[in-house]
């Protein structure tokens, strides 16, 4: 990653919290006008198993870049500027919590797909099955939307659910 320093922000960002190797929480920052939505769960996915930016990233060797401070990074799929703080508050649980989820996601994409599969919702495997979705591919879309994106939220739930006929 390339530090750039400490840039105006723009006025809507959107924040991520995610547990890195390290131990940190980094709260990541991104303008889905400026990035698509699956490049920035894909930055995502990269960067939850390095270190914090703070603690040299990929390279793992410190970075001199200020602690307390909003910093800019490129993202080198689109040259838009990703953004990270030190999450506080209750964003350091949630990162704990969204790194997990995350993890836990994609190694289970990877290595045991079974499991994923048996982890969609019955009635939401089949009304994808109905309209010709590969069930694997929306839920696994779904679970990173909702962990990256929706900060955990879960978006389909009984409630909705119920709604599918
Ligand atoms: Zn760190």
């Amino acid at each position: 990653m390339t530090y750039l320093g400490i840039k105006q922000l723009p006025a809507k960002i959107a924040w991520t919290p995610l547990k890195h190797r390290c131990g940190c929480v980094a709260d990541w920052g991104w303008d889905s006008e400026a990035i698509p939505p699956p490049q920035f769960i894909a930055w995502c996915i990269n960067v939850v198993g390095e270190n914090c930016p703070w603690h040299g990233g990929e390279t793992e060797q410190d970075m001199p870049i200020p602690a307390n401070e909003t910093i800019a990074l490129t993202h080198p799929g689109s040259g838009a500027s990703i953004y990270v703080r030190k999450a506080t508050g209750s964003d350091v649980a949630l990162g704990e919590q969204l790194a997990a989820d995350l993890q836990g996601l994609m190694e289970k994409a990877t290595n045991n797909k079974l499991a994923l599969v048996g982890e969609i919702p019955p009635r939401y495997r089949k009304w994808l099955y109905a309209n010709g979705y590969d069930p694997l591919e929306a839920w696994l879309d779904q679970r990173l939307t909702d962990i990256v994106l929706n900060r955990g939220e879960v978006t389909v739930t009984p409630e909705m659910l119920n709604q599918v006929p």
